[in-house]
């Protein structure tokens, strides 16, 4: 089962216990997969369809916790046509729509205004009730990313809002003919697990994000111990070149013995750190000596090399 349809299961079990925020949470429900059928003007029927039985469950749930329903379809259950489920609420359509604050755009599309969703609950409420709808989650393993997709701009930008409430940063794109309110951002979508009440899930989420934490710093540390060491490569291999042509121009019987034990043991150990070198010495001497005495062999060959140069 995907990651999404994980979060949705577990979300539709998911309730405020509070009327204002079960309105909330049907209120962003019907905009997204509600259908208002008007007569004169009047609400005379709402309809909740969906492909995912689940969720018009939920529907079916809150509308019978919420309001004294009767003739919510003939057999008070949910139907399937054609692949989607819905049910059909016909004798308190304008009541209910009333209570959820719902409007018909000019595009035809249903509304609910912010008014129903004022208190923090009832914000975590709406989003919950607009993720079941028309939400999703990549797998964490993946990729990081939620989206909520809709049909009129002023939907999109409501939840937009809404989600920024929290301290996010939700943003809306248009693609297609869609508006798609999506967060990019790990921990952000820690956080609207946690907002829309999907604690299993969230768990889960936590626990792949450190495990991928993880792996991504101990793969930083792994290139940087790769960097200096090439680094220390680097500057022990130009270190024997200067050692070794001094060696074959005049020998290192011309050197300080301090300077000859250090000539050899870099050239006996290429791979060893200044530090290390430092400590094989007869008289063991520090990081910045060794250093000292690499640099004076450097700048003897350099001598040595100028001096071939002006001779020829
Ligand atoms: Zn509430």
């Amino acid at each position: 089962m995907s990651f999404s349809s994980k979060v949705k299961e577990e979300l539709v079990l998911a309730e405020g216990a509070a009327r204002h925020c079960r309105l909330a949470e049907l209120a962003a429900l019907a905009s997204l997969c509600g259908y208002v059928c008007y007569r004169n003007g009047q609400a005379v029927c709402l309809e909740f369809h969906a492909e995912n039985e689940i969720i018009v469950r939920k529907c079916f749930t809150l509308l019978e916790k919420t309001f004294n329903i009767r003739g919510m379809t003939a057999s008070g259950k949910v139907l399937k046509e054609a692949n989607r489920f819905q049910i059909r609420v016909q004798n308190q359509a304008i009541k209910i729509c009333q209570a959820l604050k719902l409007e018909q755009t000019r595009e035809g599309v249903l509304f609910a205004s912010s008014l129903i969703a004022q208190n923090t609950c009832c914000k975590r409420a709406f989003i919950r009730g607009a993720f079941l709808a028309a939400g999703s989650i990549s797998d964490p393993r993946k990729a990081y990313h939620f989206e909520v997709v809709f049909l009129a701009r002023k939907q999109a930008e409501q939840l937009r809002d809404m989600i920024n409430s929290f301290s996010m940063e939700a943003k809306v794109i248009v693609r297609k003919k869609y508006y798609v309110v999506y967060v990019k951002e790990g921990s952000q979508i820690a956080d609207l697990l946690n907002i829309m009440g999907a604690h299993v899930a969230l768990m889960d989420f936590e626990n792949i994000r450190i495990l991928k934490e993880m792996r991504n710093s101990i793969n930083r540390q792994v290139n940087c111990d790769a960097a200096n060491i090439n680094k220390t490569v680097r500057a022990s291999a130009k270190q024997i070149d200067d050692i070794i042509y001094i060696r074959d121009s005049i020998g290192f019987s011309k050197l300080t013995k301090g300077l000859e034990e250090i000539a050899e043991l870099r050239i006996e150990y290429p791979e060893a750190s200044l530090k290390e070198l430092g400590e094989m010495m007869s008289v063991p001497l520090g990081k910045s000596g060794v250093n000292h005495r690499l640099k004076r062999l450097s700048s003897i060959a350099d001598d040595l090399r100028e001096l071939k140069e002006d001779l020829v």
